[in-house]
């Protein structure tokens, strides 16, 4: 089986404009370029070209999803809204999501990747994959964008793919540096759907992410949050792995693995406060291959989020390309060696407290 890759050109084109990292410039804030910019992205997808990769992948195409499809997840006004803003001049989704002419037809397109990429797993017509999307979506909330997301790309391509395909259990995975508020939202209530996350402690959203958002209804004991101390680095995440996520996968049994994929938990990103290099993306993604393979067929997928070092994100992303398709290419990242010797890395006594208590929360998945 092959691995399916999702990029479109126009990812690239949605513009985020002119900012110092997500200020808008004014008389005392020098202008510059928004943190969530073209780069990155355009970056992972170069390496992935030079060194061989792209072209042993299973290309999938980006269809744009509905206005229906969105309404999945989003109230149709916050949608109407976007759109009209989007034929003219572009505006602001909420706090910190500007965008241009245009961006409604890209977001529409990013979802549709996603859902594109989810569908081929779920057919079998490949085994695994991932979006390359722009712009990212676990910040958007049902009826507002926020963290530069307009749509909530996972979201929409779970419940549109459900209503084709009809599984019963899904869980996501996120290991944004941030908490994945608008994908626990969309599924508070729903205990089809097992929402992760793992992220920094208030980092962003400062007002979600706890522990306590366990879920509501017949959602309750459904959503895992994993608030780490800033710091966290390779060993911290091995374990949170190794003491939540894998044991949370097994007893909830999912018919699909989704992983909302941001690389800002890095050690060079400008916006995270954490320790992650490319090897310990390489060894998450090899464990939920584990999983998926003991538990639903290898059904697994990612839909990139953020990450917003230029120069480092190609790497993590290329490792977990490497990983996913199991073809490993001539290029070593030469950052490694480098974050592997900061110290810190392995895992400390007050993470690993910060990680007994999330461990708590296992005991709500049946
Ligand atoms: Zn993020």
């Amino acid at each position: 089986m092959t691995t399916g890759w999702n990029f479109h050109e126009l990812y690239l084109w949605h513009e985020t404009g002119n900012a110092a990292q997500f200020f808008q410039p004014s008389l005392t804030i020098e202008p510059g370029e928004h943190a969530e910019n073209a780069a990155t992205k355009r970056r992972f997808r170069n390496l992935m070209e030079v060194s061989g990769l792209t072209e042993k992948l299973s290309k999938i195409a980006s269809v744009a999803v509905s206005e229906d499809d969105l309404a999945l997840f989003h109230d149709r006004d916050y949608v109407s809204r976007i759109k009209a803003l989007s034929d003219g001049r572009g505006g602001d989704a909420s706090y910190l999501t500007p965008f241009g002419h245009g961006s409604y037809e890209i977001a529409c397109l990013a979802a549709g990747g996603t859902a594109a990429v989810m569908d081929a797993v779920l057919s079998g017509d490949v085994g695994n994959g991932y979006a390359l999307v722009r712009p990212p979506g676990h910040h958007a909330e049902r009826a507002q964008g926020m963290g530069f997301c307009l749509f909530g790309n996972v979201p929409v391509a779970i419940l549109k793919n459900r209503a084709k395909h009809g599984f019963e259990r899904v869980a996501t995975v996120d290991w944004d540096v941030h908490h994945g508020n608008g994908t626990q939202s969309a599924f508070y209530g729903d205990s089809s759907v097992l929402t992760i996350s793992i992220h920094q402690d208030g980092l962003y959203p400062h007002d979600s992410g706890f522990h306590k958002e366990r879920g509501e209804g017949r959602g309750e004991g459904y959503n895992i949050n994993v608030p780490l101390p800033a710091g966290c680095g390779h060993g911290a995440y091995m374990s949170v792995f190794e003491r939540i996520v894998l044991p949370a996968l097994y007893r909830y049994q999912p018919d699909l693995i989704v992983v909302p994929s941001g690389f800002d938990a890095s050690a060079a990103d400008p916006l995270g406060r954490m320790m992650l290099h490319s090897g310990s993306y390489r060894e998450m993604t090899r464990m939920l291959m584990q999983v998926a393979d003991d538990l639903c067929g290898g059904r697994l997928m990612m839909s990139h989020e953020g990450g917003y070092s230029a120069a480092y994100v190609p790497y993590c992303g290329l490792a977990v390309m490497e990983q996913l398709s199991g073809i490993r290419t001539d290029i070593d990242d030469p950052f490694l060696p480098v974050f592997e010797g900061y110290a810190g890395q392995p895992l400390q006594p007050h993470q690993a407290d910060a990680i007994d208590r999330a461990e708590e929360l296992l005991g709500g998945i049946e």
